[in-house]
């Protein structure tokens, strides 16, 4: 059996809005994420990581922005389309740690349910997938509140 290991960012600003999406949960608060897609940055992090395990490129060249097909989308339809290219390269996901660095809103309410979100669109079970939060101690843009950012590393195991 053969393991690689991959990793993935992405950072998306503060919008206008009353809702955020974040590893497939919808959490009510007084900003969005302005994106193409849905701005779930969790999931966009994820996404990356999966395809750089697998050597497969990146987010923006499977699911590009200017394609209209993408506008609005749900995000756990890119990350179970992104499993299925995995699995067609003989590639599964073993694990995934993901980690959201912003002051607000406050993750850990929500983490459970983005777990258990991960585990069913990747086939795992919620163990395998790890939710982190922290802050920035107020510096930088998400300690200013201007956005969020995700960083998520993987492990994928040939099958
Ligand atoms: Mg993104």
């Amino acid at each position: 059996m053969k393991t690689r290991i991959g990793q993935g960012i992405d950072v998306h600003a503060f919008c206008d809005g009353n809702q955020l999406v974040l590893g497939g949960v919808h959490i009510p608060y007084e900003k969005a994420l302005a994106a193409h897609s849905d701005g779930d940055v969790a999931l966009h992090a994820l996404c990356d990581a999966m395809l750089g395990a697998a050597a497969l490129g990146d987010i923006g060249r499977h699911f590009p922005p200017s394609d209209p097909r993408w506008a609005g989308v749900d995000s756990r339809e890119l990350l179970r389309k992104v499993n299925v290219l995995l699995k067609q390269e003989g590639w599964s996901v073993s694990n995934a740690d993901i980690t959201l660095v912003c002051e607000q809103p406050k993750i850990t309410p929500f983490a459970k349910q983005m777990q258990a979100n991960i585990a069913v669109d990747l086939g795992l079970d919620t163990q395998d997938i790890s939710i982190k939060a922290t802050t920035t101690e107020g510096l930088g843009f998400c300690g200013r509140g201007e956005g969020i950012t995700a960083l998520a590393i993987v492990q994928i195991k040939s099958w």
